[in-house]
């Protein structure tokens, strides 16, 4: 790892290929380069792609070659080990038209390791301690294969290493991942999440449109998750233009579209977000659910700020009480500030929903269609339930909050 005269070439895209017969023969799942990834998507570098590869040198050259041609990274695991169809080093070697030897001080290093367990050194082992002349040998604390760390002319790198993952990890956590740092490694990356409630994400998708959900950079995509269809839009610093810029420019096209529909960002949770309108208030709330299967319940979580659910039977007399008293005897028994009550009954193919809050303003109510029956329009009638309460509160209190989502469609 000479520092003189090497190119400087920014690190930002990586391929990775995992070698081994065991993982093209279905034997052995490839957790390695999965591992590799997150670690290197973290900090910021585009990977390429990844490829598993079986023990067959001209594969593995053709591959190594491919993926150095595209590549300024290429990350190798596995096939470092002492026999012949371990051949990583001899498909590196070849790539670089170099001959490895081998390397005194490796040798001694192989060597004492197998006096220490009192078994004789098998020759075979020496290639372990190969090198050749453009790589450094990544020392391995947990097994016998070192790595490689072999320097391109024009910058790029190949790092190898083995196949093991309790010996690839450390090795790349403690030593390659700082070096790579060293060398500029990834792009500054600016995410974010935009939470939503009361729109389908095909109507999402829809409203942003393909010219947004199709570009690289911002990269903008829609996940439908339990409890909201998230918005999640990232960007890297691109001609002259900052990340946060690029993220700016993107957030204000989503919003301009579904800004209605946000309830949250990034990390929030229904919990969180009701709980700081609570906690600005100082209030809480008790719950009271017909027909929705404890959704509402579920989706809160063990709020602080929540005094008490209940669940009532559909069958049950007190389930067809109007929904504004059961709201109110639910905050009263809990000795809460909100009652809050949801009813959800299947009505054809769908779920009609009807919520009812009663708290320091008054009453509130609120009528709509879930899509679907069954248990997804229980989850559903149990979010627009929630999104009803923080709807109210996020404006002010109040009647009819004007912007609460209007919980039909579905997520
Ligand atoms: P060693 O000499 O320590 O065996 P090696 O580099 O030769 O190192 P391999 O022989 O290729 O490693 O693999 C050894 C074991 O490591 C495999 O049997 C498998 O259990 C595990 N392994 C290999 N590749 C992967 C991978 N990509 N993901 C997860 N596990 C892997
Ligand atoms: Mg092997």
């Amino acid at each position: 790892m000479d520092t003189a005269n090497r190119p400087a070439r920014e690190l930002h895209t990586a391929a990775l290929l995992a070698i081994g017969s065991e993982l093209t023969t279905g034997e052995t799942r490839d957790t390695n380069s999965n591992e590799l990834a997150r670690s290197l998507a973290e900090a910021g570098v585009d990977v390429a792609w990844i490829s598993a590869l079986p023990d067959r040198l001209a594969t593995v050259t053709a591959a190594l070659s491919g993926a150095l041609a595209a590549a300024d990274v290429v990350i190798t695991t596995g096939g470092l080990g002492p026999t012949p169809d371990d051949l990583t080093r001899e498909a590196i070697a070849a790539v670089c038209g170099e001959e490895p030897t081998v390397d005194p001080k490796l040798a001694d290093w192989l060597r004492h390791l197998f006096e220490r367990r009192g078994i004789s050194f098998p020759e075979t082992n020496l290639k372990q301690a190969w090198l050749i002349a453009s790589s450094t040998a990544i020392p391995n604390d947990n097994g016998t294969a070192p790595g490689w760390w072999v320097d391109r002319p024009d910058g790029r790198l190949i790092v190898a290493l083995p196949g093991p993952p309790s010996e690839m990890r450390p090795m790349w956590q403690a030593w390659v991942l700082p070096r790579l740092r060293e060398r500029g490694l990834g792009r500054e990356r600016v995410t974010r999440t935009y939470r939503l409630t009361g729109i389908g994400e095909s109507a999402v998708a829809a409203q942003l449109g393909e010219a947004l959900l199709r570009a690289q950079n911002p990269i903008v995509a829609t996940y439908a998750r339990s409890d909201a269809v998230d918005i999640r839009v990232s960007a890297i610093a691109d001609s002259g233009r900052s990340a946060t810029a690029i993220v700016d420019e993107a957030e204000a096209a989503v919003l301009a579209v579904v800004g209605g529909y946000v309830w949250g960002h990034n990390d929030d949770t229904w919990p969180a977000v009701i709980g700081r309108e609570m906690a600005a208030r100082g209030w809480n709330a008790a719950l009271v659910e017909v027909g929705t299967g404890g959704s509402a319940a579920a989706l809160l979580g063990g709020a602080s700020w929540l005094k008490g659910t209940r669940a009532i039977a559909s069958g049950d007399a007190a389930a067809r009480l109007p929904l504004a008293g059961l709201a109110r005897e639910a905050g009263k028994s809990a000795g809460a500030w909100i009652g809050l009550a949801v009813r959800a009954v299947e009505v054809g193919d769908d779920t009609s929903v009807e919520v009812a809050a009663v708290g320091p303003w008054g009453v509130s109510e609120s009528r709509l269609t879930a899509f679907l029956g069954g248990n997804e329009g229980r989850r559903r009638a149990g979010i627009a339930a929630v999104a009803f309460l923080h709807g109210l509160l996020r404006t002010g209190n109040g009647a009819q909050a004007p912007n609460a989502p209007a919980a039909t469609g579905g997520q």
